[in-house]
């Protein structure tokens, strides 16, 4: 059973997958071979060894919310600098939001982003079909030819706007019944919302600064609950940022219907009192919420109410950044800091063990978008999309060593557990050492 020496085969020493007992992980081709405690394995043959000693392995995360800006805006993100990112912050698979230039609205654009994430090589890119021509929510855009294309898209969103149409919502959540796919909502009222800058609540009123209301959120979950319930069709809630979506969601759950949830890392870990400085580092949409909203979000995660984390990773040029508040663009970098951010906030809590945040960043989302060859277990014969993990680093957070174009993270300068030593695309280390690989 022991490997030969052909490139691809890999040994990976005393690594403990999904943070239990130490083994070693074989790695042919691209497939995970075999899994044997410590030092008994089939080590003589292989090609490469790794030493995992101190490290974590978990599946390949996939994201499902992930602004790679390309075609359109190669100043912010190309796919090649994204899935970079997104290497090395451990992602195996990410979903390509379609507020591109033009937008991803057409079987055109969304193969010519499948197209550049192969090029990339680094990372799987699935592109994610707007749900309405040019995002304009007046009709609906070409889902079956997407979802026909070489791109296979199953996920749709307008994310950035939402679908506020509810008859066009509707017939987006008809449609796509027919190849299982799903309308990912970015569930904002626009007419609660005009100009609105932060969290409606003590802050906005202490900043002067136009409030979004948690209810405009609220209101467009549990319309879009009801619709996918009527029709029987699949939704997904991007980026919850609210305690009483949690509890409309949970309501909705029970009852048996179709809905699943993603949550920020950014929602988990900050809150609206950040804004106090006026620095837009921490201006995105849905805002950064109170304490109580972070605590809701955090506990639905744990329980499974919120299925999975998703980025929402929004690069934004400098200058669109660094600017007034009320002027800046909406959005923060999240692939590089994403596991960490989560470890920080629902692992050093005790909120989540290892094997689940395993569910929630890799298992869950795959699943929601329809990705086969990604979330599986770590197991002989699962593809080999891995992340190593040494979750006992703690280091300051530095876009100037980011691979993502743009540096608009809120977490510079903050200390944060956990290090990505290596990523593995299926048996190929694109990540090794905590640096892009080749
Ligand atoms: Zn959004």
């Amino acid at each position: 059973m022991s490997g030969g020496t052909a490139p691809g085969t890999w040994l990976i020493r005393g690594v403990r997958p999904l943070g239990g007992q130490p083994a070693d992980i074989r790695i042919d081709g691209p497939v995970i071979a075999e899994i044997t405690p410590p030092g008994r394995g089939a080590a003589g043959g292989a090609g490469a060894t790794l030493d995992g000693d101190g490290l974590i392995a978990l599946p390949g995360l996939v994201d499902l919310h992930t602004h790679l800006r390309e075609p359109g805006r190669e100043d912010a993100e190309t796919v090649a600098s994204g899935t970079a990112a997104a290497a090395l912050g451990g992602f195996t698979a990410v979903h390509a939001m379609a507020n591109t230039e033009p937008v991803a609205d057409t079987a055109g654009v969304v193969e010519q982003v499948w197209r550049l994430g192969l090029a990339a090589g680094r990372c799987d890119v699935r592109p994610v079909g707007a749900v309405t021509a040019g995002l304009r929510g007046a009709r609906l855009a070409e889902l079956g030819a997407m979802a026909d294309s070489a791109a296979h898209v199953r996920v749709f969103s307008d994310d950035g706007r939402c679908v506020a149409d509810a008859t066009l919502m509707r017939r987006a959540l008809e449609y796509v019944k027919a190849f299982d796919g799903v309308i990912a909502q970015h569930a904002q009222e626009p007419r609660l919302t005009e100009g609105a800058q932060v969290n409606e609540g003590e802050i906005s009123a202490r900043l002067g600064l136009t409030g979004w209301p948690a209810v405009a959120e609220e209101a467009i979950i549990a319309r879009d609950c009801l619709l996918a319930a009527h029709v029987g069709s699949a939704l997904h809630v991007c980026h919850v940022s609210t305690a009483g979506s949690v509890e409309i969601i949970r309501w909705a759950k029970s009852k048996g219907w179709r809905v699943s949830a993603e949550v920020t890392p950014h929602h988990l870990l900050l809150t609206d009192d950040l804004a106090a400085g006026y620095d837009p580092v921490f201006k995105v949409n849905p805002p950064l919420r109170t304490a109580a909203d972070v605590a809701a979000l955090r506990a639905g995660l744990a329980d499974g109410t919120i299925d999975c984390v998703a980025t929402d990773h929004a690069p934004h040029p400098v200058e669109a950044k660094e600017s007034e508040w009320s002027e800046a663009a909406f959005g923060m970098t999240g692939l590089e800091t994403a596991l960490r951010v989560v470890h920080e906030a629902m692992v050093s809590t005790g909120l989540l063990d290892w094997p689940q945040i395993a569910d929630r960043m890799s298992a869950r989302p795959a699943a929601i978008g329809r990705l086969a060859g990604h979330g599986r277990p770590i197991e002989p014969g699962s593809p080999a999309n891995l992340v190593l993990y040494d979750p006992s680093f703690v280091g300051t957070v530095d876009p100037a060593v980011h691979a993502s174009r743009s540096v608009n993270t809120p977490f510079a300068g903050m200390k944060l557990p956990g290090q990505v030593v290596a990523t593995f695309l299926r048996g190929t280390p694109v990540v090794l050492g905590g640096k892009l690989a080749g």
